[in-house]
């Protein structure tokens, strides 16, 4: 059985953005009949907070995007994540932000910078001098992970040469996303992942994860960004798109049309229910370039 997610993080009310990678999600969960789950991402304490875990919950009801299980709140789990962390081939690293910054090449094609290794072979009598509480990376090795993306096709990245040893465990103790999601999305069964394009080369390192820590890897299906009418990037400081100011001006199926036929799910830019659109999805219909909403509602906004 098909086994997708929700894995919203609490750091602000969702926005148009984040409802749209939720419905690629809830439609192709339940076109296949399968289980949905929710999990609520709020494991980096510094940005997340209380108030919009229930928001996430109840935008998503008002949505009408259902959950068959909820699974426990990652701030919960951080004996289990430690568990598969100590499995791994870390080492601490005291590098600050600006020796970080001083030390690593940034990356030719994106502006990521790249771990330079500084803290690689440090001695024990090394590690002891340094006097500050350490970050944790994980040693990568020299090859190219390679997957087919339900949507982008063909990706790859080299391990060492496009990320770098990448952090596991923060200084301040939070386990990094990399450890959480793979260790969440494979405990709980999950079979598709199914986000936004901004994670599609976070999912060379996770596959990898996955392969030391003996998982069995899901499908991943990254979907194209949502923009404005103009090309321009929605995002969460831009108060008109968030959940809060959608509800007061439009229905939910208001919103899931624009979405469904912004996406090309629909020949016609009506109001739909989510239930309604489950027998027109098709990953196939998703365009690889960014989806731009209607001119009409952006401007109605
Ligand atoms: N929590 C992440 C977000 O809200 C999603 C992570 C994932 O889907 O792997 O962007």
């Amino acid at each position: 059985m098909t086994v997708g997610r929700f894995a919203p993080s609490p750091s602000g009310r969702m926005h148009l953005g984040n409802v749209f990678t939720a419905l690629m999600a809830w439609l192709s969960v339940r076109s296949q009949e399968g289980k949905m789950l929710l999990r609520i991402e709020d494991l980096d304490p510094d940005r997340s907070k209380a108030e919009y875990i229930d928001f996430l919950r109840r935008d998503l009801e008002w949505l009408g995007l259902d959950w068959d299980e909820e699974m426990p709140l990652q701030s919960t789990r951080n004996g289990i994540y430690q568990t598969y962390f100590d499995r791994l081939n870390t080492y601490p690293c005291y590098c600050s932000r600006s020796e970080l910054h001083a030390a690593s090449a940034p990356h030719a094609s994106d502006g990521k910078w790249i771990y330079a290794g500084t803290c690689r072979n440090l001695t024990p009598e090394e590690r002891a001098a340094k006097g500050r509480t350490p970050a944790w990376r994980i040693r990568v090795p020299e090859e190219t992970v390679r997957f087919t993306d339900g949507v982008f096709g063909e990706y790859g990245e080299n391990l060492a040469t496009d990320c770098g040893d990448f952090i596991l465990r923060r200084s301040d103790g939070v386990f990094a996303y990399q450890l959480a999601v793979v260790c969440d999305d494979a405990l709980g069964g999950v079979t598709e992942v199914v986000r936004g394009c901004d994670l599609l080369s976070s999912t060379p390192r996770q596959l990898w994860l996955y392969r030391q820590l003996g998982f069995f890897a899901p499908r991943f299906f990254h979907v194209p960004l949502l923009v404005a009418a103009d090309g321009k990037r929605l995002s969460k400081r831009e108060r008109s798109l968030d959940m809060a100011h959608l509800r007061q001006r439009c229905r939910p199926e208001e919103i899931l049309g624009e979405l469904a036929f912004a996406a090309g799910i629909t020949a016609k830019n009506e109001p739909v229910s989510a239930r309604e659109l489950v027998p027109l999805f098709s990953f196939d219909r998703l365009p690889r370039t960014n989806i731009h909403l209607t001119a009409d509602f952006c401007d109605f906004l």
